[in-house]
């Protein structure tokens, strides 16, 4: 955030430092400018006003992996602030309010090793690795707008993808590129004001953060029930035991002494900066799940959107395949390869698409194919299942002569052996035949 150290996902440790992020004394910050204009950018994204005058503080305490022995970040005027996030839901919109967004620098890594290898307690020694030591990161802080785990899980995923479609950061949880601070605080129906509120920090899984809301709140009746008072503190969620364990008792803010850092001008973007970024702010992904919505319903415009694969399937329907019909290929067949979406050759794969009574195994083929090169839809489109009765007619009697066990097993009642006989015709075909066509024919023989 305020050095030039290169920010590289798992290089070796401490080999991405400098004087300034390790706190050489006579180092000094300069900020980076692309984080405060992705933090602009991200702060109109949520609706935010944007700050003509932020000020970047030093926020003091100790701790190892912290060499300055303090943190430089926004406290009193953050860049971004009031805002209102709107996420689409099947039953209509729910709106989070955005309290602020602003910037600060991460701290190093320490790793606890030894002894209980990955735990504090119990370790033989911890190491610290200063490469994350210094990036720049956007704390974005909610109202308490939010009312279950999955309110919570829903308000994530979106602001997620909108971080990732923003270009600010790949914000993934497995590398700790995104991390959650949860707070809980449970309240009687019709209560006004809230209860002490219990934080869950640094929270590394979507899955582990439902379970901790949870978690709270079910201690937190059962405490309430007790009849105890609770007070705002700090815990930790264990997912092996799915319970919550203190981990200390909240420090009050002016237990860090924020004072504006004096080493750096107060950050006060033009007007025209602003309004440049404004106008590069793509179609959100919450009015994108919108717009696909009609056509495909919500929760399948939700997949799609929410796994980046809607660019692809706005492709295939721009080449005219029915909507339904993409939007079934690309979160079935394709989503099953594993492919990159954007690899797909759009055009081809449409032509496959649209190729009536396309066999089963073409489909398949040409989904395997469809990312490489020299991917042509002309081999596959040559092979439509074969759903002409007089073509069928002969190999459905054989079937039904060679096999009078199943036959008669069926005439008795049991339906299920069906898929048997439909299966011998698909082989005895090839599989080119249409299997729709074979379960009816099969049908109309076997009652006469
Ligand atoms: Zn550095």
């Amino acid at each position: 955030m305020f050095c030039r150290c290169a920010l590289e996902y798992s290089a070796p440790e401490n080999t991405r430092t400098c004087p300034v992020c390790l706190a050489h004394p006579g180092a000094l910050p300069v900020p980076n400018g692309r984080a405060i204009e992705l933090t602009i950018k991200l702060g109109v994204a949520l609706g935010c006003e944007i700050s003509k005058h932020a000020i970047f503080a030093r926020k003091n305490y100790f701790y190892p992996d912290l060499p300055k022995g303090y943190q430089i970040s926004q406290y009193e005027a953050p860049l971004c602030e009031h805002g209102r996030f709107v996420i689409p839901t099947a039953d209509g919109d729910e709106a989070v309010g955005i309290t602020r967004a602003h910037l600060e620098e991460d701290a190093a890594k320490t790793v606890h090793a030894g002894g209980a290898t990955g735990r504090s307690v119990g370790a033989d020694y911890s190491l610290i690795d200063f490469n994350r030591g210094g990036t720049p990161l956007l704390e974005i802080v909610s109202e308490p707008d939010i009312r279950s785990a999955d309110e919570a899980d829903r308000y994530l995923r979106l602001l997620r993808q909108t971080i990732v479609e923003l270009g600010i950061s790949d914000a993934e949880m497995e590398k700790g590129t995104l991390r959650a601070d949860v707070n809980v605080s449970v309240r009687k129906r019709g209560e006004e004001g809230f209860r002490p509120r219990w934080e869950l920090k640094n929270m590394n899984s979507f899955t582990f953060i439902r379970r901790g809301i949870d978690a709270a709140i079910r201690e937190q009746v059962a405490a309430y029930e007790r009849g105890e008072t609770l007070e705002q503190s700090t815990y930790d969620y264990d997912p092996d035991t799915d319970h919550l364990t203190v981990h200390r008792s909240k420090e009050e803010a002016d237990d860090y002494r924020y004072f504006p850092e004096p080493d750096l001008v107060p950050v006060e973007p033009p007007v025209e900066l602003v309004e440049r970024l404004r106008a590069e702010v793509p179609e959100l992904p919450g009015t994108r799940i919108r717009r696909f919505e009609e056509a495909v319903g919500f929760d399948v415009a939700y997949a799609l959107v929410t796994t980046d694969r809607d660019a692809l399937y706005a492709g295939l329907v721009a080449e005219g395949v029915e909507a339904r019909l993409a939007a079934n290929w690309v979160m079935n067949e394709f989503a099953a390869t594993g492919d990159d979406p954007a690899d797909v050759n759009v055009p081809e794969m449409a032509t496959v698409l649209k190729t009536l009574n396309l066999t089963r195994s073409a489909l398949v083929d040409a989904t395997a194919a469809s990312t490489k090169d020299g991917f042509s839809a002309a081999a596959y489109t040559a092979q439509t299942a074969v759903s002409d009765a007089s073509e069928l007619g002969p190999v459905i009697d054989s079937v039904i002569a060679a096999n009078p066990g199943q036959v008669e097993t069926y005439r008795g009642g049991k339906e299920g052996v069906l898929g048997f006989l439909v299966g011998q015709v698909m082989k005895e075909t090839q599989g080119k035949a249409d299997p729709k066509v074979v379960n009816r024919l099969l049908r109309e023989k076997l009652q006469a």
